[in-house]
């Protein structure tokens, strides 16, 4: 498709800030790419850290001068439910946008735009479960808890899942009655500025969505040290999760944090074998492998590795990758050259390492691969866990393969890792998968099946793939304070010191 027809691109994207769209500071702008091709796309203002400081004040004025946060509940539950309606009626134009900027395929965009819709229909609903309590406290004395929003949020998201990731945060934080400050990745800015004008299009009040595009090494570090922001929540890469919360700190602000994985996928020898390996080659190859919860270490029993790597490999090999634009398309590109280069080096250690590159592990052949960021689907064999390619996020399409022999060392295996964000397990055997999942160190764990979030199910993580949970009512918690107030109302004065 050509880009002349996405209907919601333009050639230039401002900050957004107090409900106005204005230029940076410093009047810059940076160019953001099509993946797939590798052509420019449009120019993104550049925010300096003075546009961050006016950003941050904007949504404290918000805070405290709108009404947002006093509404009645329900009344940001209509207005969320009104952002979800005007995007079902840009649902195709969304998609198309999210193609454009991320290379990913149609079939995979329109299943996360779609996620991010009934992201913000379930966080309409969920408002009106917000309450407070009341707890039984001493004669003369009454006591009630109330819920109140955690305050101004800066909200940093990756490039993987531009617009399903922005909604998972945005939702939950608007129907707490936060304000905040948007920072959506350099390389796929677009979806998320695009949402934000729909958040006001609907009705959210000027300042309390504003919209920071620009460096996160440099912007996105000054917003998580600013004294003006009261949550960060992130997700993105683990070593910069570590770096935030150590910046988080100076102010103790509140920190949610989905960072990094290299999940398992156990397949036992009595799994049903067809719905193993094509689950298994959704599980690695869905986004072109560019998920945080890809199950990219494969651990196959010896019993049925060798039919079981011969069936993958068939299935895999048929696989369309190409246009993403395509319906028929399963595989887009990856996100950026630095990205390729990454998956590539990767590879080459893997061979380093002894392990065997079994299919892929280069770009596509064909005229339609040669401009853009195109990695085959890569199957490699003959690792151990113990190997970088088996223990470090790669990040694309490529699988490690790893064979096991029995239950107790592949859960062992499958737990030597520092991250723990999602597993899968395949078998017939009920009490074996149950058992498994309650010794699996992960946050989500899928039983036969290689799906992974739902609005309304909790997702986040163990150990260092992060904390905090996203997608789930309770999610909202985190974007909330609970305030207990404790109050006198004996028929007597209260003396305390009996003076
Ligand atoms: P990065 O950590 O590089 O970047 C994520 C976001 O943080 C971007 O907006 C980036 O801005 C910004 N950023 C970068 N450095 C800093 C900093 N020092 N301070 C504040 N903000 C900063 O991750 P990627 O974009 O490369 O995303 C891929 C990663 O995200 C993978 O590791 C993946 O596993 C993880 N992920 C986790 C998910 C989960 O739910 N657990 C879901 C999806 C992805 P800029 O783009 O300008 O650099």
């Amino acid at each position: 498709m050509l880009k002349e027809k996405v209907a919601l691109l333009k050639e230039k994207y401002d900050l957004l800030i107090g409900g106005e769209h204005v230029p940076s500071e410093s009047g810059e702008y940076f160019t953001v790419y099509n993946p797939a091709n590798g052509e420019a796309i449009a120019q993104v203002a550049k925010a300096t850290r003075a546009d961050v400081d006016r950003a941050v004040q904007s949504a404290r004025d918000a805070l405290s001068n709108s009404k947002w946060a006093r509404w009645p509940a329900s009344r940001r539950g209509q207005i969320l439910n009104k952002i979800a309606s005007i995007m079902r009626q840009r649902f195709n134009d969304l998609v198309e946008l999210e193609v454009l900027n991320s290379g990913k395929a149609l079939s995979a965009a329109k299943g996360q735009v779609m996620q991010a819709i009934e992201d913000f229909e379930l966080y309409a609903g969920a408002v009106t479960t917000i309450q407070g309590h009341t707890k039984p406290v001493p004669n003369g004395f009454f006591h009630y808890s109330v819920k109140e929003p955690v305050g101004v949020c800066a909200q940093i998201v990756p490039w993987n899942y531009p617009l399903m990731m922005t909604a998972w945060k945005v939702a939950p934080a608007l129907a707490a009655g936060c304000t905040l400050i948007l920072k959506p990745a350099s390389l796929t800015p677009l979806t998320a500025l695009v949402l934000a004008d729909i958040c006001h299009e609907a009705g959210v009040p000027a300042g309390v969505i504003n919209v920071i595009t620009g460096s996160g090494a440099d912007v996105g570090s000054y917003l998580v040290e600013h004294p003006g922001v009261d949550k960060v929540a992130f997700t993105g890469e683990t070593t910069t999760g570590k770096d935030i919360m150590a910046k988080a700190s100076d102010t103790l602000k509140r920190v949610t944090l989905e960072l990094g994985g290299k999940s398992p996928n156990i397949v036992f020898a009595d799994a049903d074998l067809e719905a193993a390996v094509n689950g298994s080659v959704y599980g690695i190859y869905y986004n072109t492998g560019q998920s945080c919860e890809a199950r990219s270490r494969l651990f196959v029993h010896e019993d049925i590795y060798d039919a079981f790597i011969e069936k993958f490999v068939e299935q895999t090999k048929k696989l369309k990758l190409g246009d993403p634009f395509n319906e028929e398309t399963h595989v887009g590109a990856v996100i950026s050259q630095g990205q390729w280069d990454t998956i590539d080096s990767y590879v080459k250690l893997a061979e380093k390492e002894g392990a065997r590159v079994l299919y892929g592990g280069k770009r596509p052949e064909g005229e339609e691969f040669a401009k853009g960021y195109w990695y085959m689907p890569t199957v490699i064999v003959d690792a151990t866990n113990d190997m970088r390619v088996a223990q470090e996020e790669i990040f694309g399409p490529v699988v490690v393969v790893i064979k096991f022999k029995d239950e107790k060392e592949v859960v062992k295996l499958a737990n030597e890792t520092m991250y723990g964000l999602a597993a899968a397990v395949w078998t017939r055997d009920f009490g074996r998968a149950h058992r498994v999942a309650s010794q699996l160190k992960a946050g989500v764990v899928m039983i036969n099946n290689p799906f992974s979030a739902f609005p309304g199910l909790p997702f986040g993580g163990y150990k260092q793939s992060g904390f905090g949970r996203e997608l789930a009512i309770e999610s909202l918690e985190l974007y909330m304070e609970t305030k207990s107030v404790l109050s006198y109302v004996g028929p007597k004065p209260l003396n305390p010191f009996g003076v």
